[in-house]
């Protein structure tokens, strides 16, 4: 347990009376995939190696957001698996009891090689990102061969004992639209939970524009098409995913991001490979946990730090996003490249989804 978790916890909450509960942890920017609606360029700026925190730093890290309320943690990148050793992180982690949820978020590549290891050392789900279940469609959006390995990984998840497996889709018209029935179907012999996401026009999603969203409205519509009437189950707090019951006993979510922001709710905040706390998805600028991390900040100190950053959020960024559409402007709020390449952190695959 860390230094800072003897200490008592005071629950931080933000101007909005959002708590800190949930922190999404990107543990590399590196990818091995290059899909396009998250990194389309064919270069990017990484983050320094001397940068990027140990894992004994992340796990300090996440003591001092234990300390203020934050209990679920979700591994994420870049592609997580690509960070060796990962279940040692897990571990360090989990020594901390007040993590009640650990999750990771995979593109599944090399996920066969590594369940097992990560189901030993106590993690508790496992999201894979599956966007198509054709293997040339995969490659034209992914720039790699990479599909088979993809469902190798999600085969590994239930063997080696995970339960709860979620595939999250994005669902892009005119892309994958088509295989709405086809991706619940394949969930459902794997019982996992697939759940669609709107398509976001997230910093580097540059090819992103607004008739390429499949929205909620238009998912549920196709898929009562096929199965009849769809029934909405319960809220659950602040998960983002609404959850929808099909007629056969089937649950599948929809992640409505782009049409309905759940900002209203959201408890989440990112840090980066490289130590950077984000409080939003949409932020421009973070916090630099590292440097006073590396340069001796006390445990109060570096409470002190998050807490207050937390008290003063006001972040909403995906609701704005909503606005810029409403006045005609969101295609035109989109970062540029040159901008992104300035600041790798404003990259998704810097900050994790
Ligand atoms: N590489 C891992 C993966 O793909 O699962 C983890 C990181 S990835 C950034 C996390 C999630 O963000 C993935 O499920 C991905 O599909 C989603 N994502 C990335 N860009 C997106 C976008 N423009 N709109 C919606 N979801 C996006
Ligand atoms: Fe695709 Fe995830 Fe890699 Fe982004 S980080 S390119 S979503 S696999
Ligand atoms: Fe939370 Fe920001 Fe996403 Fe809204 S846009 S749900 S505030 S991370």
């Amino acid at each position: 347990m860390s230094e800072s978790s003897k200490d008592t916890v005071h629950a931080a909450a933000d101007m909005y009376d959002r708590p800190l509960r949930s922190l999404r942890l990107s543990v590399t920017d590196r990818c091995n995939l290059r899909c396009r609606y998250c990194m389309p360029e064919a270069d990017y700026v990484w983050l320094p190696r001397e940068d990027i925190l140990s894992f004994e730093e992340m796990a300090t890290l996440t003591g001092y957001f234990a300390d203020l309320g934050v209990d679920k943690v979700r591994l994420t990148g870049g592609e997580p698996l690509l960070r060796r050793d990962l279940s040692r992180l897990v571990r360090l982690l989990l020594h901390d009891r007040r993590i009640i949820e650990m999750g990771l978020t995979t593109n599944g590549i090399l996920l066969a090689d590594q369940a097992q290891e990560l189901y030993d050392a106590g993690l508790h789900r496992v999201t894979v990102s599956l966007d198509t279940l054709r293997p040339e469609r995969f490659r034209r959006l992914t720039g790699r061969d990479e599909f088979s390995r993809v469902i190798g990984g999600i085969e590994s998840v239930g063997k080696v004992g995970f339960a709860n497996l979620k595939l999250d889709t994005v669902a892009i018209r005119g892309f994958n639209d088509d295989e709405l029935i086809a991706l619940i179907e394949f969930a459902k012999h794997y019982q996992a939970e697939v759940r669609f996401i709107e398509y976001m026009d997230v910093w580097g999603a540059n090819e992103w524009a607004m008739d390429k969203v499949l929205s909620r409205a238009m998912i549920l519509d196709q898929l009562s098409q096929q199965y009849g009437s769809i029934t909405p189950l319960p809220e659950r707090g602040a998960a983002p995913a609404q959850r929808f019951l099909l007629p056969g006993g089937t649950i599948f979510g929809i992640i409505p991001s782009t049409t309905t922001p759940f900002c209203a709710q959201c408890d989440r905040s990112r840090v980066t490979a490289d130590g950077m706390w984000y409080l939003c998805l949409y932020a421009t600028s973070g916090t630099d946990l590292r440097n006073p991390l590396r340069t001796g900040a006390s445990p109060e100190q570096m409470r002190e730090m998050i807490q207050s950053s937390w008290a003063a959020r006001r972040d909403r960024g995906a609701e704005e996003r909503k606005v810029l559409e409403l006045v005609g402007l969101r295609d035109s709020g989109l970062i540029g490249i040159d901008r992104l390449r300035e600041d790798p952190h404003l990259e998704m695959h810097a900050r994790g989804g």
